[in-house]
């Protein structure tokens, strides 16, 4: 293989960049981003960036070691198509590029309300999304202004804004359409123990009802409920989850229902293609089916799998090791909640130490009487241990 092109110039696509020179690949590395930015972390972005305890310096994501990759870096160009068989990538700016090996890093976007509160869409002013860093400018300096601040969606994202603000002085409302938040993720038990944070703070939830409109003309003024209660608003963040970055992707012929359908290893059906990060949906072994998360240490992790799976090639098959075991973190109030593994619904959940209504316990999903995942409130030492166990079996499921 003599020149790999990595498309979506971020966490997973620097990482896969990396990974490619540490397995000893010498050729070309052509890495394409549609932002203007170099790398940036976006996790901050919800918490002390918000509160401009992190400047835009501290973000980036490339140290100067990164010179030696000697990436051809295309920044602030959108890959628009792939033929998957000539590995020929279409440019945004009427160029292409044309590669050996192709690693598919495109992530994913907010998703946004539909109608014409929808930001982005010719919304009004004060309505925001958080994924991007202009996202982030433009929240905070909306958040200046003073509140009351209406989140909509109360995912983990939207909670640590609503965490945030609550800590720069604002007034915050959380609004949640299901009838309990975080339960895809954590389940209905441990989402509402998550939850709880917010009340603990005195910072409203109201479950289980949708939201009907947005109110105000030019600038948002209010936020109207199903129920027809009106809570008003000086700015709102939707956190309604993201969606993957797989348009361009349309008329590639790869798999991509909710994410780049690729094996344990991050390899897609078309040979010389590998997908990692947001915005692909990897074949778990353990519960049997294909999962496209979204954690920051996954995106972290998941390259150095699919690149080895790449330089290999396609006759490697099930040599070569499986992705990492999911995980991710979120910090609210304080409180540090981390969770790792994978459950489905009907894993049952034990409190293995402390106790949740303390805000300080370490649960453990299992299934068939099997740990299948963990979650960790202010736990990390036990954690840990834990999350290195799961590890331990994961890759014996999947090897
Ligand atoms: C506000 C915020 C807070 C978060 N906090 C946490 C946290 O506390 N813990 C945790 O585990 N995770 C957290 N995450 C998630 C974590 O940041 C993501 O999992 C991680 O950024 C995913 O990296 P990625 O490279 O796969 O995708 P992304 O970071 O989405 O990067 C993909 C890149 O590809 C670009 N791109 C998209 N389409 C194209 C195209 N067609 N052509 C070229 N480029 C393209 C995108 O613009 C983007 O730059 C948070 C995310 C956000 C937004």
């Amino acid at each position: 293989m003599r020149s790999v092109a990595v498309v979506g110039a971020s966490l997973a696509g620097l990482a896969a960049a990396r990974a490619l020179r540490a397995q000893g690949y010498d050729g070309g590395i052509t890495l394409i981003g549609d932002e203007p930015r170099a790398p940036y972390d976006r996790p901050p972005l919800s918490k002390d960036f918000l509160l401009s305890r992190t400047s835009t310096e501290e973000l980036a994501l490339t140290t100067d070691d990164d010179e030696s990759l000697a990436v051809d870096w295309r920044l602030g160009t959108t890959a628009t198509a792939l033929d998957p068989y000539e590995r020929r990538i279409t440019l945004s700016d009427g160029g292409e590029v044309r590669a050996d090996g192709v690693v598919i890093a495109t992530g994913a976007r907010a998703r946004t309300l539909p109608g014409a509160g929808a930001p982005g869409a010719g919304g009004m002013s004060g309505v925001h999304t958080l994924r991007t860093l202009d996202d982030a400018l433009a929240l905070r300096e909306s958040l200046r202004s003073g509140g009351p601040l209406v989140v909509i969606g109360a995912g983990f994202i939207g909670s640590e804004v609503a965490s945030t603000a609550l800590a720069a002085g604002l007034d915050v409302t959380v609004v949640e359409a299901l009838p309990v938040p975080l339960a895809g993720p954590l389940g209905a038990g441990m989402g509402a123990v998550c939850a709880g944070l917010h009340t603990d703070h005195g910072v409203p939830v109201l479950c289980g009802v949708p939201v009907r409109e947005l109110l105000g003309g030019a600038r948002v003024e209010g936020v109207r409920l199903a129920d027809g209660t009106v809570l008003p608003a000086a700015t709102v963040l939707v956190g309604i989850g993201a969606e993957p970055n797989t348009d361009w992707l349309a008329d590639s012929g790869l798999d991509i229902r909710d994410g780049v359908r690729t094996d344990a290893r991050g390899a897609t059906a078309v040979p010389h293609v590998v997908a990692a990060g947001d915005c692909a949906a990897s074949y778990q072994p353990g519960p049997a089916r294909h999962v496209r998360t979204e954690h920051w240490t996954d995106a972290l992790r998941q390259p150095e799998t699919a690149v080895r799976a790449l330089l290999a090639g396609p006759d490697a098959g099930a040599d070569t090791a499986c992705g990492p075991l999911p995980y991710f973190w979120s910090e609210q109030y304080g409180v540090r909640i981390q969770f790792a593994g994978a459950r489905r619904d009907g894993d049952s959940v034990r409190i293995e130490s402390g106790d949740p209504e303390d805000r300080s316990f370490l649960a453990v999903y299992e299934r068939d009487g099997r740990p299948t995942a963990v979650l960790g409130m202010d736990q990390p030492k036990q954690f840990t241990r834990w999350r290195r166990r799961l590890a331990a079996d994961w890759a014996a499921v999947t090897t």
